[in-house]
């Protein structure tokens, strides 16, 4: 799902805050990143979001490929990832029920799904009772729950939270592990940056270790035990290959889309660029508009063929 592959930021000449960093997050892992201050997780993030790019290296999500996504797209990839950072606060002048529907609204969902999202992700962060309470008046680990809960909106593939359990007393900080447990038996693949050592070894999962801007450990485990990744086997997604399925699929999608018997006799280039747009009817041949015909590319000569097509057609079916 998630790839890095040989992932290098600098900033200016001579600061890396990453190195070569190597890892794969696969669908429905939870994972923690670890590491001291410093170490390159806030970057590593920032790269995810697209909030910053790569000096060098390979970012994969979803086999799409992250620095050269389109400005005009980075909004609908965005929505992919649901992100609890450490410093964002629910907006203060809504209350929790509020601040969910409004991450549902700028979604531009309509009501009657704002408010059933909204009653689920109270219900799922257990936070019903808290509705109509403003972020002041809330503990931090409602608040953490809360901002978990907003995060979760857009409904998301890979939920990340930057210590979520940071500043929470160990009650509070195991009630927001077992929530972000939850969120991920229900399908959503969650990774958890933290230095909380008893909430990681609580888990027992996949633990990714930082230092100095490269990845020094990656093992299922406690939050102490150091095991070398594995050396890169290069893994990158068989983008080629699932092109190159979905060309035949074309075609045989292609293959099958009966082309009616009154049009089989146009001009084969006309025809062909028909058939590549499923226009396989006279009928939807007759709806075409000028600019449809722009559109599919039907130079001047061809209209004037296709004109005459259709006017002999009208004539003999008289
Ligand atoms: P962490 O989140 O693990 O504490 P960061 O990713 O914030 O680490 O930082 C990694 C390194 O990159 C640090 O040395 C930091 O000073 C440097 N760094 C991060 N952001 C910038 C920036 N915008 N400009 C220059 N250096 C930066």
């Amino acid at each position: 799902m998630l790839l890095f592959d040989k992932v290098t930021k600098k900033y200016d000449q001579d600061i890396t805050a990453l190195e070569d960093v190597y890892f794969n997050i696969d669908k429905g892992e939870f994972s923690f990143l670890v590491g001291p201050s410093g170490a390159g997780k806030t970057t590593l993030m920032r790269l995810l979001i697209r909030e910053e790019l790569p000096t060098s290296g390979d970012i994969f999500f979803d086999e799409i490929n992250v620095p050269k996504i389109p400005r005009q797209l980075l909004p609908q990839y965005r929505q992919k990832l649901g992100i609890v950072f450490q410093d964002m606060k629910l907006l203060q002048s809504k209350n929790l029920q509020e601040n969910i529907a409004f991450a549902l609204e700028i979604l531009g969902k309509e009501t009657k799904e704002i408010k059933e999202t909204t009653e689920y992700l109270l219900e799922l962060v257990k936070l019903q009772d808290r509705r109509f309470l403003f972020p002041h008046q809330l503990s931090g680990g409602e608040q953490q729950r809360g901002a978990i809960a907003r995060a979760l909106a857009n409904n998301p593939e890979l939920l990340v939270a930057d210590e979520p359990t940071g500043n929470l007393d160990p009650d509070n900080a195991f009630d927001v592990l077992t929530i972000l447990r939850n969120i991920n038996k229900a399908g959503t693949t969650v990774m958890v940056i933290s230095h909380d050592k008893d909430i990681v070894n609580e888990m027992k999962t996949r633990v990714i270790r930082m230092e100095k801007g490269k990845v020094i450990s990656d093992n299922k485990g406690d939050y102490d035990t150091i095991k070398k990744p594995k050396t890169p086997t290069h893994i990158k997604p068989k983008k080629e290959e699932k092109e190159e399925k979905k060309e035949t699929e074309e075609v045989k999608e292609k293959k099958e889309l009966e082309i009616d018997d009154r049009i089989k006799n146009l001009e084969p280039s006309i025809l062909k660029k028909f058939v590549d747009a499923k226009i396989n009817t006279l009928e939807l041949i007759f709806n075409l508009t000028e600019s449809d015909l722009k559109n599919l590319k039907i130079t001047k000569k061809e209209q004037e063929i296709l004109e005459a097509f259709v006017k002999d057609y009208l004539t003999k079916s008289k």
